[in-house]
């Protein structure tokens, strides 16, 4: 697809022009409620839903489990970044803004909505053949497996805090790379599209966007949703980078290596436009991948700490601008610097804290 030519000055004072919001059917109007902003949204079909975007303590969704400590520390996976995340998450000068949540394990019959149910089974019961566990990127344990319905879990309840409180992120997800039939790429369920379906089903939203800005294409999630007109996906990657093939999400947008934050930025603003345009989603699920940065071992590109920031402050701005609730996962960061990965997770929160609180 076609990025749609939009102003050359778009920024948080004309984005209503931007995104022509009369003609999509968005209307928003401001509510002065003691120290809370209220905006009432009006989509069409119209979902008559308040949603309460500041005068809060930012959800966090973390549970200890999401470290698996049965695989190395110095696997090429990170899998021991998450509970250095929390740490530095209670360490921050933001941490006094943050309420934190402890997930549950995914419902078995949420999980089978996005995955095909013999292969969930090969998960759960650990007998994966050696082929299908070489695609993950590493064994699966009876950790491993309870991690993945922990991690999911953790996004489904992110995604209702978000429609609770107006923004939610779990300190991790995004396993964009697991489709309905097979996991790859370390993914092992797909979180974001498990959250996404759980919700559909439930008619508590009617239409849903993923925006996902990890390095790697966004392929499991397109695949899953190519024929559901409900989602739509978006998928800010390096062109070059794994995967070798890309099934198209309704908008994918290719960098070319060594894309720095200018070009990055240049991209991020018209793509989440056109994204909220067509999708006019109920709800967000943003994919704040990490591995875009200049630092990572897996990336091609070459963004700052700072390219990283601008990114998720627009994300988390225009849902707050735009009264709609945003769930953001972790994604992908990796580098033997463990600390350091967990260091560039931690501008995601710190966005959402100081937008959302
Ligand atoms: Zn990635």
């Amino acid at each position: 697809m076609q990025l749609a030519p939009l102003p050359a000055t778009i920024d948080r004072r004309n984005w209503g022009d931007a995104l022509d919001l009369d003609r999509t059917g968005f209307f928003f109007r401001q509510h002065a409620c003691d120290r809370k902003t209220v905006w009432k949204i009006n989509l069409s079909p119209p979902l008559d839903r308040h949603v309460i975007l500041c005068g809060m303590k930012l959800p966090i969704v973390h549970h200890p489990a999401y470290d698996v400590t049965t695989i190395p520390d110095d696997h090429r996976f990170p899998m021991r970044k998450f509970a250095r995340l929390a740490r530095q998450l209670v360490a921050s000068d933001f941490a006094d803004r943050l309420a934190w949540h402890e997930p549950e394990a995914a419902p078995v019959a949420a999980v089978e909505r996005a995955h095909d149910p013999a292969y969930v089974a090969d998960i759960l019961r650990q007998r994966l053949d050696d082929k299908a566990a070489r695609r993950i990127g590493f064994p699966i344990t009876p950790a491993v497996a309870n991690r993945s319905l922990l991690s999911t879990g953790g996004t489904m309840l992110a995604g209702r805090l978000a429609l609770e409180h107006g923004a939610a992120a779990n300190t991790a997800g995004g396993s964009h790379h697991a489709a309905r039939g097979h996991g790859a790429g370390f993914c092992v369920f797909n979180d974001v599209a498990i959250a996404a379906l759980d919700l559909l089903e439930a008619n508590t939203v009617a239409r849903v966007l993923v925006f996902d800005c990890d390095v790697h294409q966004g392929d499991g999630t397109a695949q899953i949703f190519a024929a559901d007109p409900r989602v739509f996906t978006c998928s800010i990657h390096c062109e070059a980078n794994w995967p070798l093939e890309k099934p198209p999400s309704d908008l994918d947008v290719g960098l070319p290596k060594d894309a720095d934050d200018a070009a990055y930025l240049d991209v991020l603003l018209p793509a989440l436009a056109l994204s909220i345009d067509r999708a006019r989603p109920d709800i967000v699920f943003y994919n704040a991948g990490v591995d875009p940065h200049a630092s990572d071992r897996l990336g091609k590109l070459a963004l700052t700490d700072d390219g990283l920031r601008a990114r998720d402050l627009h994300l988390a701005q225009t849902c707050r601008r735009l009264g709609i609730p945003l769930t953001a996962v972790i994604g992908g960061g990796y580098g033997e610097d463990r600390d350091a990965v967990a260091a560039r997770h931690l501008i995601l929160f710190e966005a959402m804290a100081k937008t959302f609180t």
